[in-house]
């Protein structure tokens, strides 16, 4: 139960999303980064998992449970497997399951994932397979009493029918097994307190962890509200516009620490159990904004 001491610790947890590889081949960056994040006492560190079916869909999956599997040698945090439904029979899931909880992870992210055109695509389950996250986490907990996280969405995701029901989708994932939710990324403090709110009212009390990723010096703003799923702060659009008009990409990177070590502050204020970074595997931004916020163990330093 590593993962949830972390998250119930009176000290805000920290966390690190990777993605694996996408030729599946070399995993050495990825651990290599896994292995300097170490120093700043991560909770739970994980790696994406590859939805979608097909030959390449089942190439990144591989590569999913390969990367999850080798972080055990690069880092002794506690490792959290993704897990998406899609592309998946449900014999096929609970072998994964199965080879998972065989190298010995500590924990799982039970995700729908995405249709091949995207988050807004009509989504059709494959056949023999699940339709909805909540059970791929009834599915998980019939196996194991391992801590299982599930997705929210600060925006409500793409497809829902509106952000009272996506909260009800959250309370239904809690009450399925789901230990603590994930957001979807943040850049503003009062988007992930209407979410807490609107998912108490309905029953979804389980912590919330609120995902917040490092703006890098190639990033567009487009690119930025895709991952977040919403519009970015008027301020932060002006600053990051001015930067990119100025070909300045360190400028970027620069102006991304300082507003997410001042979102991470006022994230912690609002009461956030902890702080989920989506490294985009790069360890230089992520270790910057932990230690300005004060989030990296003193012998970091
Ligand atoms: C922290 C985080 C990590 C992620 N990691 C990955 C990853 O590793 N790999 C990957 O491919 N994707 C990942 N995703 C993306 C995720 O798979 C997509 O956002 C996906 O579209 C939704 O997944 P979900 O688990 O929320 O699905 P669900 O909870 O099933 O929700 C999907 C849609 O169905 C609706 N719905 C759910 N239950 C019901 C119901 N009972 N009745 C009616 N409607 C319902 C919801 O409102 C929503 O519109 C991640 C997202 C987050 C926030």
């Amino acid at each position: 139960m590593r993962i949830l001491d972390a998250i119930r610790s009176s000290k805000p947890s920290v966390s690190f999303e990777f993605y694996p590889p996408k030729d599946g081949a070399t995993f050495g960056p990825l651990l290599e980064r896994a292995a300097r994040l170490e120093a700043l006492g991560p909770g739970f560190v994980s790696v994406t998992y590859g939805a979608g079916g097909g030959a390449e869909g089942a190439g990144r999956q591989a590569a999913s449970i390969r990367a999850t599997e080798e972080l055990a040698g690069a880092t002794s945090a506690p490792r959290l497997a993704h897990l998406t439904l899609a592309g998946h029979s449900r014999p096929e899931l609970v072998e994964v399951v199965g080879r998972f909880l065989a190298s010995g992870v500590d924990g799982f992210m039970a995700l729908r994932g995405d249709p091949a055109g995207g988050p807004s695509a009509p989504w059709r389950p494959v056949p023999g397979g699940l339709t909805y996250a909540y059970e791929l986490v009834e599915l998980i907990r019939d196996r194991t009493d391992l801590p299982i996280g599930v997705a929210a969405f600060p925006f409500g995701h793409p497809s829902a029918q509106s952000l009272e029901h996506d909260a009800v989708v959250l309370a239904r994932k809690q009450s399925s097994g789901a230990d603590f939710a994930l957001s979807q990324v943040l850049f503003e403090a009062e988007a992930y307190s209407r979410l807490v709110e609107r998912a108490a009212r309905h029953g979804a009390t389980l912590p919330i962890i609120p995902g917040i990723m490092p703006i890098t010096g190639s990033v567009r703003r487009e690119k930025l509200e895709l991952f977040a799923g919403g519009p970015l702060p008027e301020e932060l659009a002006e600053r990051v516009e001015q930067a990119r008009r100025a070909a300045d990409p360190d400028e970027l990177t620069r102006i991304g620490v300082d507003w997410c070590v001042e979102l991470v502050a006022e994230l912690l204020r609002a009461g956030a159990p902890g702080i989920h970074f989506y490294t985009l595997n790069s360890s230089a931004e992520t270790e910057a904004i932990c230690r300005g916020a004060g989030l990296a163990p003193l012998s970091a330093n």
